[in-house]
C-alpha cells in the first residue's frame, strides 16, 4: 500500500497517519519528523533548515526530494506525510515512482476547516523524547502533561505557535492546494472528514483504505 497524507497543519494528519502505518504495516515517512530530528541533532541539514523551519517557511525543493528520494528507494510500502508540499516535489515524485516502478494508491485529504485548527492547534503539543502527539482537549495523555508511552513532560512545538501556525496555513493554502487539485484529476484524492474525534476520524479511514490492503506487491 503506498498512500500520501494531506491536510492543513493541525488535521491530525501525523497522528493518523502514524495509526496507519502501523495498522498496514507499512512504513511511515513523515517530512517534518525526519528535518526535526535534524535540527535536533544539529546534523548539516539540520542547520540549513532550521530557521527556515521556524520561520514557517518550506525548504527548498531540491533539498525535499533528495531526501524523499534517498527514502523510497529504501521501502516497499509506504504513508507519505507531509510532501509532496509543491507542484514542483508532487512532479519529482512522480518522476522517481515511474523510475522504481511503483505507483500511489491514493492521496488522503483530511479536510479541517481554518476556524476548528486555529482553536486546536494551541492545545497541540508532543513529547520531545518519542515523538507521540497530544492534543489537551482531544488526545489528553493520561496522567498530567506527561507521555504515556515514556513519562517525558510534553511539550509546544516551535512551530506550533499561533503566528507560524497562521502562516503556515498560509503557505498550505498557496503551495499544497494546487498539488491537492493535481491528485484530484489524477483521480486519486479520497477525502475523510477530520472535524471528529480522532477515533472515528481512524474508522473512517481503515474502512475506506481496506481496499488497498492487499497492493503491496505490485
Ligand atoms: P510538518 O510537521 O509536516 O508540518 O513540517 C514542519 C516543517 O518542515 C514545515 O513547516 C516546513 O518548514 C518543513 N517541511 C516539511 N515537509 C516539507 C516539504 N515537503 N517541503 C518543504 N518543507 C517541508
Amino acid at each position: 500500500m503506498r498512500l500520501l497524507f494531506f491536510g492543513p497543519p493541525g488535521a491530525g494528519k501525523g497522528t493518523q497517519a502514524k495509526i496507519v502505518a502501523k495498522e498496514f504495516n507499512v512504513e511511515h515517512i513523515s517530512t517534518g519528523d525526519i528535518l526535526r530530528e535534524a535540527v535536533n541533532k544539529g546534523t548539516d541539514l539540520g542547520e540549513k533548515v532550521k530557521s527556515i523551519m521556524e520561520r514557517g517557511e518550506l525548504v527548498p525543493d531540491e533539498i525535499m526530494n533528495e531526501l524523499v528520494k534517498q527514502k523510497l528507494e529504501e521501502v516497499n510500502s509506504f504513508i507519505l506525510d507531509g510532501y509532496p508540499r509543491t507542484l514542483e516535489q508532487a512532479k519529482f515524485l512522480d518522476a522517481v515512482l515511474k523510475q522504481i516502478k511503483k505507483e500511489i494508491d491514493a492521496a488522503v485529504l483530511i479536510d479541517v476547516p481554518e476556524d476548528e485548527i486555529v482553536k486546536r492547534i494551541s492545545n497541540r503539543r508532543v513529547c520531545p523524547n518519542c515523538g507521540k502527539v497530544y492534543n489537551l482537549i482531544t488526545l489528553k495523555p493520561k496522567n498530567d502533561e506527561k507521555c504515556d508511552n515514556c513519562g517525558t513532560k510534553i511539550v509546544q512545538r516551535d512551530d506550533d505557535k499561533e503566528n507560524v501556525v497562521r502562516e503556515r496555513y498560509r503557505i498550505y493554502r498557496k503551495n499544497t492546494e494546487p498539488v491537492i487539485e493535481y491528485y484530484r484529476k489524477n483521480n486519486k484524492i479520497v477525502t475523510v472528514n477530520g472535524v471528529q474525534d480522532v477515533e472515528e476520524v481512524t474508522k473512517e479511514l481503515f474502512n475506506m483504505l481496506r481496499r488497498f490492503r492487499n497492493n503491496d506487491n505490485n
